[in-house]
Protein backbone atom coordinates (compact mmCIF):
# COMPACT_ATOMS: atom_id res chain seq x y z
CA UNK A 1 0.00 0.00 0.00
CA UNK A 2 1.32 3.37 -0.92
CA UNK A 3 2.10 5.83 1.96
CA UNK A 4 -0.54 8.62 1.88
CA UNK A 5 0.54 11.91 1.13
CA UNK A 6 0.34 14.54 3.30
CA UNK A 7 1.98 18.19 2.64
CA UNK A 8 5.18 18.85 4.39
CA UNK A 9 4.08 22.83 4.07
CA UNK A 10 0.71 23.29 5.12
CA UNK A 11 -0.15 19.58 6.43
CA UNK A 12 -2.71 18.82 4.35
CA UNK A 13 -3.86 15.55 3.20
CA UNK A 14 -6.86 13.34 0.20
CA UNK A 15 -10.09 12.60 1.93
CA UNK A 16 -10.43 9.19 2.31
CA UNK A 17 -12.43 8.73 -0.77
CA UNK A 18 -10.11 10.51 -2.99
CA UNK A 19 -7.27 8.96 -5.06
CA UNK A 20 -3.93 9.54 -3.29
CA UNK A 21 -2.26 10.56 -5.85
CA UNK A 22 1.71 10.62 -6.29
CA UNK A 23 0.89 15.12 -6.78
CA UNK A 24 4.13 17.20 -7.85
CA UNK A 25 2.96 19.71 -5.18
CA UNK A 26 0.36 20.20 -2.63
CA UNK A 27 -3.28 20.69 -4.31
CA UNK A 28 -4.21 22.56 -1.88
CA UNK A 29 -1.36 25.09 -1.06
CA UNK A 30 0.76 24.82 -4.02
CA UNK A 31 3.79 24.51 -2.40
CA UNK A 32 5.87 21.23 -2.53
CA UNK A 33 9.47 20.61 -0.92
CA UNK A 34 12.54 21.39 -2.88
CA UNK A 35 14.18 18.41 -2.85
CA UNK A 36 17.49 19.35 -4.91
CA UNK A 37 18.93 22.13 -5.61
CA UNK A 38 20.10 21.98 -10.26
CA UNK A 39 23.77 21.27 -8.91
CA UNK A 40 22.32 18.22 -7.14
CA UNK A 41 22.80 19.71 -3.60
CA UNK A 42 20.04 18.63 -0.77
CA UNK A 43 18.05 21.90 -0.48
CA UNK A 44 14.65 21.01 1.42
CA UNK A 45 13.46 24.12 1.16
CA UNK A 46 10.09 24.68 0.20
CA UNK A 47 9.06 26.27 -3.26
CA UNK A 48 6.18 28.61 -2.77
CA UNK A 49 4.17 29.56 -6.01
CA UNK A 50 4.94 32.75 -7.20
CA UNK A 51 2.94 33.16 -10.57
CA UNK A 52 0.99 31.30 -12.83
CA UNK A 53 2.09 30.27 -15.98
CA UNK A 54 -0.36 29.40 -19.80
CA UNK A 55 1.82 27.73 -22.50
CA UNK A 56 1.89 28.96 -25.69
CA UNK A 57 -0.29 25.45 -25.64
CA UNK A 58 -2.68 26.10 -23.43
CA UNK A 59 -0.37 24.03 -21.15
CA UNK A 60 -0.88 25.72 -17.54
CA UNK A 61 1.86 25.41 -14.61
CA UNK A 62 2.85 26.94 -11.68
CA UNK A 63 6.16 28.60 -11.19
CA UNK A 64 7.51 28.23 -7.75
CA UNK A 65 10.33 29.74 -6.05
CA UNK A 66 12.69 28.25 -3.26
CA UNK A 67 12.45 30.55 0.01
CA UNK A 68 15.51 29.31 0.77
CA UNK A 69 17.86 29.33 -2.40
CA UNK A 70 15.40 31.33 -4.82
CA UNK A 71 16.08 28.88 -7.27
CA UNK A 72 12.93 28.48 -9.34
CA UNK A 73 10.49 25.56 -10.95
CA UNK A 74 8.15 25.01 -12.79
CA UNK A 75 5.34 22.76 -12.22
CA UNK A 76 2.71 21.27 -14.10
CA UNK A 77 -1.05 21.93 -12.75
CA UNK A 78 -3.47 19.32 -11.81
CA UNK A 79 -6.25 18.28 -11.80
CA UNK A 80 -6.66 18.70 -8.52
CA UNK A 81 -5.68 21.62 -7.89
CA UNK A 82 -7.31 24.29 -5.71
CA UNK A 83 -9.19 26.58 -8.28
CA UNK A 84 -9.47 28.81 -5.42
CA UNK A 85 -5.57 29.38 -4.65
CA UNK A 86 -4.62 29.68 -8.08
CA UNK A 87 -6.54 32.34 -8.60
CA UNK A 88 -4.88 34.32 -5.32
CA UNK A 89 -1.84 33.02 -6.97
CA UNK A 90 -2.67 34.29 -10.95
CA UNK A 91 -4.18 37.75 -9.70
CA UNK A 92 -1.13 38.86 -6.69
CA UNK A 93 -0.70 42.08 -7.29
CA UNK A 94 2.22 43.39 -9.45
CA UNK A 95 3.43 45.71 -7.04
CA UNK A 96 5.27 42.83 -5.70
CA UNK A 97 6.98 41.44 -8.40
CA UNK A 98 6.86 37.61 -7.36
CA UNK A 99 10.63 37.48 -8.65
CA UNK A 100 13.88 39.05 -8.91
CA UNK A 101 14.15 40.74 -12.03
CA UNK A 102 17.75 39.18 -12.48
CA UNK A 103 15.81 35.80 -12.79
CA UNK A 104 13.93 37.08 -15.77
CA UNK A 105 16.39 35.15 -18.20
CA UNK A 106 15.94 31.75 -16.76
CA UNK A 107 12.04 32.45 -16.20
CA UNK A 108 11.80 32.80 -19.76
CA UNK A 109 13.89 29.49 -20.38
CA UNK A 110 11.71 27.82 -18.06
CA UNK A 111 8.77 28.96 -20.11
CA UNK A 112 10.12 29.06 -23.60
CA UNK A 113 9.50 25.32 -24.08
CA UNK A 114 6.12 23.61 -24.95
CA UNK A 115 6.60 20.19 -24.28
CA UNK A 116 4.89 17.17 -25.66
CA UNK A 117 3.07 16.42 -22.86
CA UNK A 118 -0.59 17.26 -24.19
CA UNK A 119 -1.58 18.45 -20.77
CA UNK A 120 -4.93 17.53 -18.86
CA UNK A 121 -5.99 21.36 -19.37
CA UNK A 122 -5.27 21.08 -23.09
CA UNK A 123 -7.45 18.47 -23.84
CA UNK A 124 -10.56 19.31 -21.61
CA UNK A 125 -10.82 22.54 -22.63
CA UNK A 126 -11.91 21.84 -26.22
ZN1 LIG B 1 0.06 22.16 1.15
ZN1 LIG C 1 16.08 25.41 -2.67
Amino acid sequence: MKKQYKCPVCGWTPAADEPNNEWEHCPNCLSSIHVEDEMGFECGGVLEPVSIWVKPCGEWEIIQRCRDCGEMKNSQMSEDDSPLKILAVASKPLAFPPFPLERIEELTKIMGGCGDVGGYYHEQRK
